[in-house]
């Protein structure tokens, strides 16, 4: 076993709490002890004097290798965004391209503290590569959409189904059934007709599987599906008999207090992107409201190119302070919460909540290490979630771990990925779809 000996170990379990001056032991990337006390046998023990161990961060909702297409145009409304500039261009990317913008978008990810990601793109099986190649956890979702994509929902379906068994046959050449897991991903109510999405409705409970879905991000969105159907996306969606407790749902910037109702009877998770809202100007989402709903909601970056960061910390300053001024109540949205929000909560919408987001016996050693020391901010504290969320920020982060193993480290940087060689594929790719498209 080895033994790490952190200052503090933040569990972001309510019955645990933090521990002053404990101990964390990890066999076979699984956390086995877990003490105040310091365990009587061990291989190897590592004094870590002035860090914070705390869970790794869990972006619920991506698409990484949008790093290829970062600022590409920003300041722009959604729409334009994504019809006039992100569309045409993405229709230009190879496989290996998106493989290639996955892992530097991974590599990002790491360094910022984030463990496990849910992402949803094409070419979904070269983003299933890096994650194998970075050696992080995933969630992947192929973006099924007939209507962006003209055509008619089975073909779009067979799409996704082939993602599906690839997927699985990659998961289990590569014996990567604690890494790699699939949700079926249809892009939103308005990127998919009403078929496709009874198709995947029906699909994902015959196979267990998971939905990832763009959910009421934008007024215009909303306004439009009042137009045709009388209803809001969130009460079409209720008509389709679509939502369940299995459904993770990003943005829901523009929910009504009955679609709210709607989510929390379905125990449907929802997946904030606080800075792609606000750079969108999509708007704020209701979440505090959600969550006095008893609405399960995780924390996400939202794609690169949308955000322009992967950096959850981020997104969780901004998730505690942007409710609290729209609201005019500090009391909303507790450093604690928004901390929850991006580890315990994550795991929980992901569906995979005894295995990640907290540090406790049984969990995967997914964890970070923050040198606290290393920041004035720090000194002094009061309460150390406010400290972690109001005073520091990711470039405290001094080590990475997945499954009990380092994966970075500010001492070594990337263990397991070659950025330098990288970036140079990134800007060759970046030259040729600008060359391509004019
Ligand atoms: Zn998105």
């Amino acid at each position: 076993m080895l033994v790490l000996n952190p200052s503090y170990i933040v569990s972001m379990n309510e019955n645990i709490g933090v521990i002053k001056d404990g101990f964390v032991g990890i066999e076979k990337g699984i956390i086995t002890y877990l003490s105040k006390k310091k365990p009587p046998q061990y291989e190897e023990l590592i004094p870590l004097p002035g860090r914070v161990l705390l869970p790794g961060f869990i972006n619920t909702h991506t698409h990484v290798a949008m790093t290829l297409l970062r600022g590409l145009k920003d300041d722009v409304d959604l729409q334009t965004w994504l019809m006039k500039y992100i569309l045409p261009l993405e229709k230009l990317l190879k496989p290996k391209d998106v493989y290639y913008g996955a892992l530097y978008g991974i590599a990002e990810m790491i360094k910022n503290g984030i463990t496990m990601f849910m992402d949803m793109y094409y070419h979904e099986i070269e983003v299933a590569r890096a994650v194998a190649d970075a050696r992080i956890r995933a969630v992947l979702t192929y973006g099924s959409a007939d209507v962006f994509f003209n055509v008619s929902p089975e073909e779009e379906f067979k799409k996704a189904e082939k993602f599906r068994e690839d997927l699985l046959s990659f998961v289990v050449s590569k014996n990567l059934k604690n890494f790699i897991f699939f949700a079926y991903g249809p892009h939103s109510p308005y990127g998919c007709t009403k078929e496709l999405l009874q198709i995947i409705r029906e699909a994902a409970s015959k196979h267990r599987a998971r939905i990832h879905i763009h959910l009421s991000e934008t007024e215009k969105e909303v306004k439009e599906f009042l137009k045709t159907y009388r209803m809001t996306p969130i009460e079409y969606l209720e008509t389709l008999k679509f939502l369940r407790n299995d459904v993770m749902a990003a943005h829901v910037v523009w929910a009504t207090d009955k679609d709210i109702k709607i989510l929390s009877r379905r125990g449907v998770h929802v997946l904030h992107n606080p800075t792609s809202n606000l750079k969108l100007a999509s708007g704020i989402a209701p979440i505090p409201k959600l969550l006095s709903s008893k609405v399960n909601v995780a924390l996400a970056t939202d794609g690169p190119a949308s955000n322009n960061r992967l950096d959850m910390w981020k997104e969780i300053t901004l998730a505690a302070l942007i409710h609290k001024g729209v609201l005019k109540d500090p009391e909303v949205i507790p450093a604690k919460i928004a901390l929850k929000m991006a580890t315990a909560n994550g795991a929980k919408a992901l569906g995979l909540e005894d295995r990640l987001g907290s540090i406790e016996i049984g969990k995967f050693a997914d964890f970070i290490l923050i040198d606290i020391k290393k920041a004035l901010e720090s000194t002094p504290f009061h309460d150390i979630h406010s400290m972690l969320v109001y005073a520091l920020d990711s470039r405290y982060i001094e080590s990475v771990w997945i499954h009990g193993k380092p994966v970075y480290s500010q001492e070594e940087g990337f263990l397991t990925i070659n950025v330098e060689r990288l970036r140079d594929k990134i800007e060759d790719i970046r030259a040729r779809l600008l060359s391509e498209a004019k």
